[in-house]
């Protein structure tokens, strides 16, 4: 492993290797293992525009565009809205990727077909933009990709197996690190069996679930942190804040 900005070089024994290098899988591959994948993961990029908000209530909206692709429009933070988001396949470095103009107008009319209130470029406070690393199923259409996850072990006689995950969501993550585990289990006979199924996620063990209370009782332990900033903690490391 060779540090970055130092080019200081460190060697770390491990009896297993597993590569979540999402967008970076297949580089990880070639510079950790130096093997080549026979799979591959395709690139679609997907961007987000943050605006003030602009409608009354907590509730978010799911539109449908004449592509059928759905566009959401979310709540987010206190004040403003989150509209999301694009399917477009992308070939540059995961590291370089940003919403481009057209992606920006498509969002845009997306949600002026449906609300009376027209959005503008110029509401726009912010917007990102992320990749997708799915798995190339040889799909045509960006949209129809398989969102699913799939596995790769390589194991060269004797040495450490290197597990490579391609794909995958968010909201299956939980699934994925069980398949993950079975996957390298040949490797581990006395590997116990998975547990999560009944897991607290870290951070989330309030009493009784109750996340206002828990708010509430964080607020009154730090008097002195600003009521947002308690706010935002407690939602983002919830018992961990
Ligand atoms: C626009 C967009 C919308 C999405 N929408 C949804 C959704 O609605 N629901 C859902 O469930 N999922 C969604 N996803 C997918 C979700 O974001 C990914 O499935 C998830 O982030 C994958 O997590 P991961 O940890 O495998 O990979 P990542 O989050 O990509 O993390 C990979 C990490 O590896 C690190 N890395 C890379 N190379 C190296 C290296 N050489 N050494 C060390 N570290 C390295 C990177 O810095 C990065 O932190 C969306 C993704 C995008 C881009």
């Amino acid at each position: 492993m060779t540090e970055s900005g130092t080019g200081r070089k460190t060697e770390l024994k491990a009896r297993c290797v597993v590569n979540t290098a999402g967008p970076w899988v297949n580089d990880v591959i070639g510079r950790v293992a130096g093997l080549n994948s026979r799979r591959n993961v395709r690139l679609v990029k997907g961007s987000h525009i943050i605006v003030p908000k602009f409608w009354e209530g907590r509730q978010a909206y799911l539109v449908q565009n004449p592509d059928k692709r759905v566009i959401f429009i979310n709540p987010y933070e206190n004040d403003l809205a989150l509209i999301g988001t694009t399917d477009i396949p992308y070939e540059g470095r995961p590291e370089d990727v940003k919403a481009d103009a057209n992606e920006i107008a498509y969002l845009i009319t997306s949600v002026n077909r449906y609300f009376k209130q027209q959005l503008a470029e110029s509401d726009i406070i912010h917007s990102f933009s992320g990749v997708r690393p799915l798995y190339d199923d040889n799909a045509e259409n960006p949209s129809a990709v398989t969102r699913d996850y799939i596995f790769e072990v390589d194991a060269v006689d004797g040495t450490a197996p290197l597990l490579s995950v391609f794909g995958g969501k968010i909201t299956t993550f939980r699934k994925l690190s069980e398949h993950a585990l079975e996957k390298i289990r040949p490797f581990f006979p006395s590997m116990k069996p998975g547990w999560t199924a009944k897991g607290i996620l870290p951070g989330g063990d309030m009493p009784k679930a109750d996340f206002e209370q828990f708010l509430g009782d964080l607020r009154a332990r730090y008097r002195w942190l600003p009521a947002d900033l308690a706010k935002h903690y407690a939602r983002l490391y919830g018992t961990r804040a």
